[in-house]
């Protein structure tokens, strides 16, 4: 980092830096507050290095762009949520339907972010935020007031200034690592790598399939297909297409024989996934990381100046039930915008610490860090090695023993039964309560 002079003129209120949805998001709170906004952007356009599984939950967007279902370019609606935990030859889904899932104001869309990020941009945009595209921010500076205020960018003369830089630069960000701010960014278990295949289907094979009709959509999400690696795998329906990804814990995929794109071929070739994915052409391969260490791993969320939001603040929510990150990215960005523009209304002293603390406890009073609190404990009992790989085999063992038939045996009791699977697994029974216990902790 360089101390640059101060300078009572900047270039811009506000400068946010990525224009993913967090950035976007924080771009459009502060134009529409009618803060001059600079939004930049790596990419050839907003989206364009961008992938997810995914499902964008939307209802955060109810405040900030009324109706948004009604504009924004979706895949289509989800109205079915399987849960699967298999085993490589064994499965077991419980399968969630909602026909209201599929009614406006909706609960969850699949989308394509070179799509969807383009246009919550476009939002910003029509905001007022001047967005500047093909550009890598490569620092951000103090100037002699202690204030972060210079972001360097690897265009000539590049650099620009503003009263507060808000960093929305994705999953191990840069700019946090490089304020001093992110002292667990090297530690690879906090992190997953996602990787996934999207594959064309024609629409009616993918609507009989999935047993779904017009524009409603499933979203599968799978325990147990991950080989030694902790993690997990889904699949998801776009109009024409279909995703199937697996995400892996980072530690452990370093440390593993596997590979990605080894355990999704494995993933299509399990007796539940092959039907799916039959005749199914491959167009795209994307990896990306995750942040999935949750509560206790986030970094500092800013400092004078500076705002840290989205995955670049690890909000990511990966506890196992859930993969959300879009919607916390987008609760995260409006939150770093609202209190950029109430502290720059309140002058120098407005952009200093007391506006890093307000941003953290706006969070806390919305679900980006009350979901995060209260779920604290969720990516580690997830990740754990018990609920990884053995509760998988223990669930499909004990399910094969209720509805094999073996006669002339007569049938087993579901007790005894279940005893002997447990025994088999190697779980004893005190792991099991353990584990109970700490899931009706972590969840409850
Ligand atoms: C495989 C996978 C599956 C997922 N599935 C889901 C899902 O189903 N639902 C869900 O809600 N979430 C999902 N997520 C998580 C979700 O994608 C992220 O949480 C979300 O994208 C975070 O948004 P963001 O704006 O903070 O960061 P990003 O979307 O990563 O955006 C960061 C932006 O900053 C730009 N940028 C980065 N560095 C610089 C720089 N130096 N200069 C200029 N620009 C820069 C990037 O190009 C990018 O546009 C998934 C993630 C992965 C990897």
């Amino acid at each position: 980092m360089t101390e640059s002079a101060a300078s009572a003129e900047t270039d811009f209120d506000i400068i946010v830096v990525g224009a993913g949805p967090a950035g976007s998001t924080a771009a459009l709170v502060a134009a529409r507050s009618g803060k001059s906004v600079c939004l930049i952007e790596r990419g050839t356009f907003p989206g364009s290095k961008n992938m997810f599984g995914g499902v964008i939950y939307g209802r955060v967007l109810d405040s900030l762009i009324p109706n948004w279902w009604e504009q924004a370019p979706v895949q289509r609606w989800v109205t079915r949520r399987g849960t699967v935990v298999m085993t490589p030859t064994q499965s077991l889904t419980v399968d969630y339907r909602s026909a209201g899932w599929g009614e406006a104001p909706y609960n969850g869309a699949t989308a394509f972010r070179p799509d969807f990020d383009a246009w919550l941009a476009d939002h910003a945009v029509a905001a007022g935020a001047t967005l500047v595209c093909s550009t890598t921010v490569t620092g951000v500076s103090r100037d002699s007031s202690g204030r972060f205020s210079v972001v360097s960018t690897d265009r000539p003369d590049g650099d620009l200034s503003a009263r507060v830089v808000i960093a929305c630069d994705g999953v191990n960000s840069f700019i946090a690592k490089d304020a001093g701010l992110y002292p667990h960014a090297g530690d690879t278990a906090h992190f997953t790598l996602g990787a996934k295949e999207v594959l064309a289907l024609p629409r009616e094979a993918i609507e009989d399939r999935f047993g779904l009709v017009g524009n409603e959509g499933a979203d599968l999400e799978i325990i147990g297909c991950t080989g030694d690696i902790a993690g997990g795998g889904f699949i998801y329906t776009n109009l024409e297409s279909i995703a199937v990804g697996v995400v892996l814990r980072l530690s452990d995929l370093a440390e593993s024989e596997h590979r990605a794109e080894k355990l999704i071929a494995e993933l299509k070739g399990h007796p539940m996934v092959a039907p799916l994915v039959r005749g199914a052409e491959l167009l795209e391969y994307s990896a990306h990381l995750i942040p999935e260490g949750g509560y206790d791993a986030m970094p500092t969320l800013g400092a004078p100046g500076l705002i840290i939001s989205g995955d670049a603040a690890a909000f990511c929510l990966g506890g196992g039930l859930w993969l959300e990150g879009v919607n916390f990215a987008i609760g995260g960005g409006q939150a770093a915008a609202e209190v950029a523009c109430a502290g720059l209304d309140r002058g120098d002293d407005g952009i200093g610490k007391s506006m890093v603390d307000d941003y953290r406890s706006r969070l806390e009073d919305t679900f980006v860090l009350a979901d995060h609190k209260k779920f604290r404990n969720a990516p580690g009992l997830v990740l754990s090695d018990r609920i990884q790989f053995r509760y998988p085999q223990l669930v499909c063992d004990l399910l094969e023993g209720v509805f094999r038939v073996e006669n002339p045996e007569p049938k087993p009791g579901l007790i005894r039964l279940f005893f002997r699977t447990a025994r088999k697994s190697g779980l004893k029974m005190r792991h099991i309560l353990v584990d109970g216990w700490r899931s009706a902790r972590t969840y409850g």
